[in-house]
């Protein structure tokens, strides 16, 4: 019997009002706003390509995509059933580089989502300045799986989307729900038709040519930008009081290298639940309790909360690090945080941006902040190429240099025009992918 995966399809926008209904139970209130992230990136862009007065036929070009692959992905589950779900890979723009991108593997992925986050990929290569386009792939398979249901998903995917990838092609990375393990399979299966192909994915286990400090990169490198963006709050790291939204990857070294500095993580949600404690929680035993399989809410260093005491906990910085859309019109209000530093992919709609603007809450975009992750895939890769291997220390100074230097020219960019960070982010992203396809005679 063959199950084919279904899922609702998102509501075409008209505009950029939030249309999730007012929640009471926290299944609701956790749910993304339903305005799509493909919605949100191309409220972004629009205002980027307005200010910089880009004529309509390159913003067109700009904001579509260069290729778009769907493919079937039948797998045998263990209730002896075949499951078919949908894999997406999506080349949004290369003219600055080969593709690079993570595929993220969650029951909601959707050809729109896929798309936003490959453009978000251009415009963030971009910005942190290194030689790449923007890519993103995505199966909406369950959450869930186990490891040899992952397994052949991972391995049906590479198969059927290999023809389109390459180490000077297109390069796929971790996202929601995929690690190195999985990336140790997608090199596998492309190596069998390609030969011995470390290069062809990065966030791979050291074993097989991974870098030292990707794993924790992406926390690492948000954790550089709250350094450099504190005076902007009047706060220094070591005082701060931080909420955390998502304690997967993104979130949990963030969170570990926060505390390392003197910060106090006070709050933490995850899909199942929430939990503060205002003297700070203890985030190493926090991830040790999940990852032996335990409940969020029944970690004994802190206290079950309501989703909404979760938000509203004070905090001086707030950081989504689940999935996007989570900060939305009808939750924004509820936080109470003097700045908002994006770990997650789009998960503040433009609604709740204004809304949190309005009150004087600054926000630190995804495009810059959640930079370290595709920063790191990059040394990986050179490291792969020229078959070198970096100490950490090389690894995570050179990071911080890349981080630093980004978010210094994007604050420098919204002081000039006076703009808030993300239209300035924006701003530089599209116009250096303008200037490198200008000059490579594509527009
Ligand atoms: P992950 O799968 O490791 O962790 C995701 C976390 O979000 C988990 O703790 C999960 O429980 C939580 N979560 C899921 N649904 C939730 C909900 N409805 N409410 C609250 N929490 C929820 O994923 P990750 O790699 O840490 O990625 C997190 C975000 O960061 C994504 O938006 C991703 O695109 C973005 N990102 C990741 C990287 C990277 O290097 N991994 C780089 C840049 C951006």
């Amino acid at each position: 019997m063959i199950v084919v995966a279904t899922r609702e399809k998102p509501q075409a926008a008209t505009d950029d009002v939030d249309r999730s209904p007012r929640v009471a139970n926290r299944a609701a209130f956790t749910r993304p706003a339903e305005i799509s992230s493909y919605e949100i990136v191309n409220h972004f862009f629009g205002l980027a390509a307005e200010r910089l007065e880009l004529p309509d036929d390159i913003a067109a070009v700009l904001r579509s995509s260069f290729r778009e692959v769907q493919v079937q992905i039948p797998v045998r589950r263990r209730d002896g059933r075949i499951h078919v779900y949908s894999g997406y890979r999506v080349q949004h723009n290369g003219v600055r580089g080969p593709y690079k991108g993570g595929v993220r593997y969650h029951p909601d992925v959707e050809l729109d989502e896929v798309r936003a986050l490959a453009a978000l990929m251009t415009w963030k290569t971009a910005i942190v300045g290194v030689p790449y386009g923007g890519a993103k792939g995505g199966v909406n398979c369950p959450a869930d799986l186990a490891e040899d249901e992952l397994e052949q998903v991972t391995r049906q995917f590479i198969q059927k989307i290999g023809h389109v990838l390459g180490p000077m092609r297109d390069i796929p990375a971790p996202d929601v729900n995929t690690n190195a393990q999985v990336m140790a399979w997608m090199m596998d299966e492309y190596s069998k038709s390609n030969g011995y192909s470390p290069a062809i994915v990065t966030g791979k286990p050291i074993a097989l040519g991974g870098s030292l400090g990707r794993a924790s990169a992406t926390g690492r490198g948000l954790v550089y930008v709250i350094r450099e963006a504190a005076p902007l709050i009047g706060v220094s790291v070591k005082d701060m009081r931080v909420a955390i939204q998502g304690f997967g990857n993104v979130g949990s070294w963030a969170a570990r290298i926060l505390t390392e500095l003197g910060a106090k993580v006070v709050a933490v949600q995850d899909e199942h639940g929430e939990i503060r404690n205002d003297d700070g929680i203890d985030v190493v035993a926090l991830d040790e309790h999940l990852r032996q399989g335990n409940h969020i809410e029944e970690f004994p260093g802190a206290d079950p909360v309501p989703v909404m005491d979760f938000m509203a906990t004070p905090t001086d910085v707030f950081i989504p690090a689940a999935l996007g859309g989570m900060i939305h019109g009808d939750n924004a209000h509820l936080l109470d945080t003097k700045m908002v530093v994006e770990g997650a992919n789009s998960p503040t709609t433009p609604r709740a941006e204004r809304m949190l603007e309005e009150r004087g809450i600054t926000i630190v975009p995804d495009i810059v902040a959640n930079a370290g992750g595709v920063v790191v895939s990059y040394f990986e890769w050179v490291q792969n190429l020229q078959h070198l291997h970096w100490e950490e220390r090389e690894v995570n100074d050179k990071l911080g240099t890349y981080m630093r230097r980004a978010f210094r020219e994007v604050q420098r960019r919204a002081h000039q025009d006076d703009v808030s960070l993300r239209v300035a982010a924006y701003e530089i992203g599209v116009e250096r992918v303008v200037q490198a396809a200008r000059t490579r005679g594509y527009i």
